[in-house]
């Protein structure tokens, strides 16, 4: 767990833009500089970055890592978010096994780490009145063989009507003391407290406004705050919820999260595409976070969320994948990069800076997610970092190599990954993965689901 990384081109530091050298002890950065020299009394492994920048391991906060292995189903390819949650992951959710699950979990993080993320949060919402606790345990444990920091946003739906795709394949919803009880399990079994835990729990109700009761969602509060775990969900990714929110209980999506006690801190909803002046104003009064995830959002034809808007209110933001069955690159880089882009479009070439999409990718997920020792590379905090080799043609003519990989977009080669100071990236090689048998296992489960359907 001893390392010295030196002579990287360039390093995405906190407070030291001309470091090109970083120690790593025990998980944690302790020195950052220029020709920093090896220690031979507190032995140390000497990496060699000449050719590389270093920047602080992306930070994802929203995936459904259970969707990697319905990446591109024909049937959901021209829909739009209703018609497509039918077509595809309600179709096949009740074909997932926690063998399925395990490797479509491995093939999402392996995604995630080779686009240079290093904290993945799962918004795993495979669960009904019958669900084996097995699925389950296959996200932790693919987390825990690859290294990564692992968040399971553990969805619910209560409302047996929530959703028509859930009917037509009679998904049983669980009752609200079911989905405590086993949120309590699952917190004792797996969550760890402290601002660079290796493995968070967090309550996150499948949709806001779609599949809980106002009781529910407040029961679900409660129980967060009281076990100080933080609270995620869906919210405004299409104006429905909108309009759902009118005609069910009178008032606007985002003053029913309020009365739901789901405004907060604590709390980051995906999408909030569909945020008008009103809810920005909550947002940014109450601290509530996005999960950006512009690619999905593009892909379903959902619209361009006003992050530009939010941010200068005070908003926090954050980026997220979500899941490969609409966004079926799984790479984090690719959502800096459109990010980068897209508002841009929309507002003008000052809209977005590469160092404030950066931050946004890295430490405003870690702080969204109560991981604040994590996202940025200063000493103290936790090495969890990424090594982008730019010793490519196409990345030579860049004049800003520590932002190249954002400008250029994918492929890119993560060289070497670290986190908490452990390599789970070495010399180009995801450390205990076959990438020959992950493809073979992918392509046996997408099978497996036809077969069955
Ligand atoms: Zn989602």
């Amino acid at each position: 767990m001893n390392y010295l990384i030196k002579n990287a081109v360039a390093v995405a530091s906190t407070g030291f833009p001309d470091a090109r050298d970083l120690r790593i002890r025990g998980g944690y950065i302790t020195e950052l500089g220029n020709a920093l020299a090896p220690t031979p009394e507190d032995p140390e492994t000497v990496i060699d970055a000449s050719g590389c920048v270093v920047w602080p391991g992306l930070v994802n906060t929203h995936h459904h890592l259970a969707q990697s292995i319905m990446k591109g189903v024909p049937e959901g390819l021209n829909q739009d978010l209703g018609g497509w949650l039918s077509s595809v992951p309600y179709r096949f959710w009740p074909k997932v096994t926690p063998e399925l699950m395990y490797h479509a979990a491995r093939l999402g993080l392996y995604e995630l780490i080779r686009s240079g993320a290093t904290t993945c949060a799962d918004h795993h919402y495979l669960y009904h009145s019958t669900t084996s606790p097995e699925l389950e345990d296959a996200v932790w444990q693919a987390a825990e063989e690859l290294g990564i920091r692992m968040v399971l946003c553990r969805g619910s739906a209560t409302e047996t009507g929530s959703h028509e795709g859930m009917i037509e394949h009679r998904i049983e919803p669980e009752s609200i003391d079911q989905i405590i009880e086993r949120l309590d399990t699952t917190r004792k079994k797996h969550h760890q407290t402290g601002p660079d835990a290796m493995k968070k729990l967090v309550v996150a109700p499948t949709s806001l406004i779609h599949s809980s009761s106002p009781e529910g969602l407040k029961a679900q509060a409660q129980w967060a705050r009281e076990n100080k775990l933080r609270m995620h969900s869906h919210l405004l990714e299409v104006d429905f919820d909108e309009i759902q929110a009118h005609q069910r209980y009178g008032q606007s999506a985002i003053d029913y999260a309020e009365s739901c006690g789901w405004l907060g801190q604590d709390v980051w909803y995906a999408h909030l595409v569909h945020s008008d002046t009103h809810a920005i104003e909550r947002l940014a009064a109450t601290g509530t976070g996005i999960a950006h995830c512009p690619t999905s959002n593009c892909r379903l034809g959902s619209g361009i969320a006003p992050v530009i808007r939010m941010a200068e209110a005070g908003v926090p933001i954050s980026l997220g994948v979500d899941g490969s069955a609409s966004a079926e690159s799984g790479s984090m880089l690719q959502e800096l990069n459109l990010t980068w882009l897209i508002h841009r479009a929309q507002n003008g070439p000052d809209a977005t800076t590469l160092e404030q999409v950066l931050e946004w990718g890295s430490q405003g997920g870690a702080d969204l997610l109560g991981l604040e020792n994590t996202g940025r590379l200063a000493v103290g905090k936790a090495a969890d970092l990424v090594l982008y080799d730019i010793d490519k043609p196409r990345f030579a003519g860049v004049h800003v190599p520590l932002m190249s990989p954002l400008m250029c977009g994918e492929p890119v080669h993560v060289r070497d990954s670290f986190v908490q100071g452990r390599r789970i990236v070495n010399d180009g090689q995801i450390c205990g993965l076959d990438e020959a048998e992950l493809t073979r296992n992918v392509q046996e489960s997408v099978l497996q689901l036809l077969d069955n359907g």
